[in-house]
């Protein structure tokens, strides 16, 4: 490399160091940031590296098309064009962090997690590419793709006409998505379809016609070909704060900050129990019985059941509660609790997942 080579890079890595200083931040100013002034990057990233994986992929079944991707702020494949936006907080640990607190879940934080995304929005921008749902056979596999969303879905957990792949019963929201999860299953090296599926008559068939339409493209190009980035991070003039906001909202996520002070008044962060359990271990203890009971007793589904107390369990940790009464007590608060808010839930009807 010429001397002059070196002093840009050195001028680059400077000028790159300068925009970070925002990873020592604490959470209240980094929330201040726009999303354009990160100064992130997805060329050179771990992300790119598991896009380019995700076209190996692609390319040892036979298939030419390689899905372009950039950062964004959410997962999306766009309508019409026929690649993958990844959310920002992927790429970097500092922000993966900020995520984990605010939303008690990184979506695709590990690489086999982000794998198994990167998987589902190429099944979209396959579909856009080749252009497949338009095909009667897509039709009457998936239905009609057309179909408006639906504000909330209410999945049936029992059901053998899906597959599963992400959380959720997600391949039951739509039949964009019911494909996309199947392409993700047909996918996914080593996942054995067949044989996972064997007893899945209805899902199976699915997989089977997958497998179909893919011979049928390979060694294919792709009838849409834009490269074009919808949403892209260094347009995104909205504050992390402002971003939190509205997903938070979005995902129902936020807990109302009632539901805080009654388990202060269930448990206890006083310095007297300090060697007492801590709450959340407590009712990890008895999650599956005070579920069932639960569950039974208001008709709601475990599922739901089971979300409000994953909710109750993390925040207790949040709050670093602990035991402050007996056992027997604590579990018989914890019922009443876990009832009144699976109930307030049944009727604000939050306990359909947003898609
Ligand atoms: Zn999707």
């Amino acid at each position: 490399m010429s001397a002059t080579g070196q002093r840009t890079t050195k001028t680059v890595t400077k000028r790159r160091q300068r925009r970070r200083a925002w990873v020592g931040y604490p959470d209240s100013e980094l929330l201040q940031l726009r999303l354009s002034d990160l100064g992130l990057r997805f060329e050179g990233s771990v992300l790119e590296r598991r896009v380019k994986r995700l076209h190996r992929e692609l390319a040892d079944r036979g298939i030419r098309f390689k899905p372009h991707a950039w950062l964004s702020s959410e997962w999306f494949s766009p309508d019409g064009v026929p690649g993958i936006a990844i959310p920002f907080y992927l790429a970097h640990p500092r922000l993966m962090k900020l995520e984990a607190k605010k939303m008690l879940e990184v979506e695709g934080g590990t690489a086999a997690s982000c794998m198994r995304v990167l998987r589902h929005e190429a099944g979209h921008a396959i579909d856009t590419a080749f252009r497949l749902h338009f095909k009667k056979s897509w039709r009457e596999t998936f239905g009609h793709y057309s179909q408006p969303y639906p504000k909330y879905y209410r999945p049936k957990p029992n059901s053998r006409s899906f597959v599963l792949h992400l959380e959720a019963w997600y391949a039951q929201a739509h039949p964009a998505e019911d494909w996309a999860e199947t392409f993700a299953i047909w996918l996914t090296p080593r996942s054995n379809w067949r044989q996972q599926y064997r007893d899945w008559p209805a899902a199976l068939q699915k997989l089977e016609y997958v497998d179909e339409l893919m011979r049928q493209i390979a060694g294919r190009s792709p009838a849409v070909t834009s490269r074009v980035k919808v949403e892209p991070l260094s347009q995104l003039k909205k504050t992390l704060a402002q971003h939190y906001r509205w997903k938070t909202k979005r995902y129902g996520a936020e807990w109302p900050e009632f539901y805080d002070r009654d388990l202060r008044r269930l448990f206890s962060d006083d310095g007297r129990y300090a060697r007492r359990p801590t709450a959340a271990s407590f009712l990890r203890s008895i999650r599956r019985e005070i579920r069932e009971t639960v569950a039974e007793w208001t008709g709601a589904h475990p599922y739901t059941v089971d979300h409000v107390l994953q909710d109750m369990i993390d925040h207790c940790r949040r709050l670093k509660l602990r035991m402050a009464r007996s056992p027997n007590r604590a579990k018989t608060e914890a019922v009443i609790l876990l009832t009144v808010h699976t109930m307030n839930c049944l009727l604000a009807g939050r306990h359909e997942i947003p898609v």
